[in-house]
Order: structure tokens, then sequence, then C-alpha cells
């Protein structure tokens, strides 16, 4: 079966498991090449719907928790945002369908920041061989710090597990209005996936789901 064919089986499956509701994920979901982003080895396993290693032992996520997180965001045309942990640049191309899509006249931006050198290099030519590179700048440092050059932001995407106390500058580069998706709790077990909005200057938390990340590591981290 082309990995096409294989990409709309996907998504119909999260449909059906009530997990896929918005349009523009779903086009997103329909136009991102998943096999693309991964390495060769685990290319027969780009449309199972689960994490897989992308070497510095990081993992892409779970095509599931992409579009869930997708959702929490609420993006949309023109958003500025931020993501926490680049990894293979995939969830940043699915976040760029929506926010930037071509021939936009009110294109949003995605700055998206990765702590490990090679993975940053790798998802590069990930997002330059898909199209996306122009609609996405990769960052190498330590994102618990935020990225103060270009805030405050729409959206905040973490990809990465935090401790219970989110790292302040995050909260901090965050738009009055704004919208934070960030998984947080324990190092290893027993995480939560937070919606966080920011009005009037004031910091609202509402748990979605419990979830398994891999830790956020950095000043803020573990
Ligand atoms: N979004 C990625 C994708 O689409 O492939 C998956 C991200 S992976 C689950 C988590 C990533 O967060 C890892 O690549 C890890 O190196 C990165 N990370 C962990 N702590 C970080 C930090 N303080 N700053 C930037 N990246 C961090």
């Amino acid at each position: 079966m082309s990995f096409e064919k294989k990409r709309e089986k996907l998504v119909e499956n999260l449909k059906e498991r009530n997990i896929l509701k918005d349009e523009k994920v779903i086009d997103a979901m329909l136009n991102v090449p998943r096999e693309k982003f991964i390495p060769e080895e685990v290319k027969n396993q780009a449309y199972v719907d689960t994490p897989l290693a992308i070497g510095s032992e990081q993992t892409i996520s779970a095509p599931h928790m992409n579009v869930m997180m997708c959702q929490i965001l609420e993006l949309k045309e023109g958003d500025k945002l931020l993501e926490v942990g680049t990894g293979s640049g995939y969830h940043a191309a699915l976040c760029a369908e929506i926010i930037a899509p071509k021939d936009s006249n009110n294109p949003g931006h995605i700055y998206t920041i990765e702590r490990h050198d090679y993975l940053a290099e790798k998802a590069r030519k990930n997002l330059k061989k898909t199209g996306y590179e122009e609609r996405i700048t990769v960052i190498v440092a330590d994102g618990t710090l935020g990225y103060e050059k270009y805030a405050p932001y729409d959206k905040i995407l973490v990809t990465a597990a935090s401790p219970d106390k989110i790292p302040p500058p995050l909260t901090e580069q965050l738009k009055e209005g704004g919208i934070l998706c960030i998984p947080a709790g324990s190092k290893k077990f027993s995480q939560s996936l937070y919606k966080i909005t920011k009005k009037e200057g004031k910091i609202k938390k509402k748990r979605i789901t419990g979830v398994r990340f891999v830790p956020l590591l950095g000043k803020y981290g573990f």
C-alpha cells in the first residue's frame, strides 16, 4: 500500500476514534508526509499510531498526540507559534499547514527550539525537502527559557514533559488571549497534558488527559 493510502487510513482511524475533529487539522494530517521525517529503518511504521525513535534517544510523538495538541492550541492562519522540542520537525510542519498555508495573505510563523544540534540539523533538512523551511525557523537553544527575541507568541507548544511548575518564561512570553499546550508532571510517569490560557494577565491551567513524554531538560526543566 502507498504511503498516501496509509496516511488516509490513519486519518480515517483517528476520526473514527473521535480524536481528530478539526477540519484544518484533518487537512494538515493529509498533507504532511510523516514518512519523510523519520529514519529509514522505521519508515514501514510511518502510519502506525505510535511514537518512533528518531535518534539522540528522542522520539517523534504518536500521531493522535500531534492531533490532540494541534486541536488544544486552536491554531489559526496568521498565528505566531513557539514550539519547544523540534525533534524531527514533523509537528512543526503540521502547524505550518494551518498557520501559514501556501499562498496565504496573512501567513503566521513558527519558531521551534531544539537542544540537540544533531536533531535540529536533521529537522532543517526534513523541512527543506518537504517545502516548509520558509515558514519554520529552527533554533538550537534551551527552550525552557522560551525565545525572547520574537515574543510574545499567540500559541506555545511544548512537546517534552515539564516539571509540575511550568517554566515561567513560557507563560511570560505567551500573548494575552494566547494558548500554551504542555505536558507536565513527573520525569518518567504520571504526566498530564495541560491547556494553559492567559486572560487579563491571569494564567488558567486546565488538565486535558494523562500522557507520557520524554523529559524537558534545561534550566526550568528536569
Ligand atoms: N515535536 C517533535 C516531532 O514532531 O518530532 C517531537 C519532540 S520529542 C517528543 C521531544 C523533543 O524535545 C526532543 O527532541 C528533545 O531533545 C527536546 N527537548 C527536551 N528538552 C528541551 C529543551 N529544554 N529545549 C529544547 N528542546 C528540548
